[in-house]
């Protein structure tokens, strides 16, 4: 009976695993129409500076309307578009979508750094490069990238000359999910980065845990040391909030402040000052 069920189960696994790889090869195809076609969108997601208690910038991040399946998240087809090389279209896009919009926010009043996602992949990708800053340098727009160190790791010599390339341009560099892949002080001190983003991992969590206020303690110290900003990402609770305003952290992102959220939708945030509220709060208990 046993082996009977385990095998009902390999069986079982197989049958997922098919239809996965289908999945995938079908979004694959869909995704190459789908750029072309404008069913990409951006949502867009405030960084707070709480020292100055404003919003300097925000990051973008891609979403997809599929024609059959709804919504799809970027976990579900950036991987795909790096196997596919997709990726350059799509990244391409984005700097393109980004630039447009940060003009929209200007005229309106609100002059944002706008940081978008860069996939390891194009770190060492010269011609995507070219386009990059040739895209940028004509649009005189306020722009970010934001990387990881696992996609420095794969060739960190064209890696770190590439980013080099785009700081030099006035592009921002934010070291991103700081602590969850491979990190190493080595490259760490190579990197032009001016900001350093501490993974959520060690944030969603932080009032809750032993360890975690250790780390980001440390890493917020390390990171001042080496004279970047540092960002937490993934701030849920104004509980967490408080303790990295007492930490020294200079930036906060995360649902706490704004779900990422349209263009429209940001701009009415920004109008209403929503922010400043949520902000002046991570000094309350301090001042108590
Ligand atoms: P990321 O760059 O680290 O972005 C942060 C992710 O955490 C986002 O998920 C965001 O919605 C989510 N998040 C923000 N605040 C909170 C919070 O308080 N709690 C929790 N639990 N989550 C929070 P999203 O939008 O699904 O993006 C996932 C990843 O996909 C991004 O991670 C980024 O690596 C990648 N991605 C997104 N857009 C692009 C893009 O245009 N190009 C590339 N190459 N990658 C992108
Ligand atoms: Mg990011
Ligand atoms: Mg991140
Ligand atoms: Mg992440």
């Amino acid at each position: 009976l046993r082996d009977a069920r385990t095998e009902h189960v390999a069986v079982a696994r197989d049958v997922a695993g098919d239809s996965a790889a289908i999945d995938r090869a079908e979004l694959g195809r869909d995704l190459t129409r789908a750029i072309e076609n404008e069913e990409l969108f951006l949502q867009y997601q405030p960084k707070v500076h709480l020292r100055r208690q404003e919003i300097t910038s925000v990051e973008a991040l891609v979403r997809w309307t599929h024609p059959t399946r709804g919504l799809v998240l970027p976990s579900d087809f950036i991987p795909i578009a790096e196997e596919s090389r997709d990726i350059v279209a799509l990244t391409l896009w984005t700097i393109r979508r980004s630039i447009q919009d940060q003009k929209i926010l200007a005229e309106q009043g609100h002059d944002l750094r706008i940081f978008i996602n860069i996939a390891g992949v194009l770190l060492a990708d010269e011609r995507f490069v070219r386009r990059a800053c040739a895209l940028v340098e004509n649009s005189g727009a306020q722009l970010g990238f934001e990387i990881t160190e696992t996609s420095v790791i794969r060739d960190p010599e064209s890696a770190i000359a590439n980013l080099k390339v785009f700081a030099a341009i006035g592009i921002v560099i934010a070291i991103d999910d700081y602590g969850a892949g491979l990190s190493s002080l080595a490259y760490l001190k190579q990197l032009p980065a001016r900001e350093l983003k501490i993974d959520k991992l060690f944030v969603t969590q932080l009032t809750s845990s032993n360890r975690d206020p250790l780390i980001v303690r440390s890493t917020i110290d390390l990171a001042h040391a080496l004279e970047m900003e540092v960002v937490a990402e993934g701030v849920e609770t104004q509980a967490a909030m408080a303790l990295l305003s007492v930490m020294g952290c200079d930036m906060i992102q995360g649902f706490l402040i704004s779900r990422p959220i349209n263009i429209d939708a940001l701009i009415h945030f920004l109008d209403e000052g929503k922010h400043l509220a949520i902000a002046a709060n991570a000094r309350a208990p301090l001042n108590r």
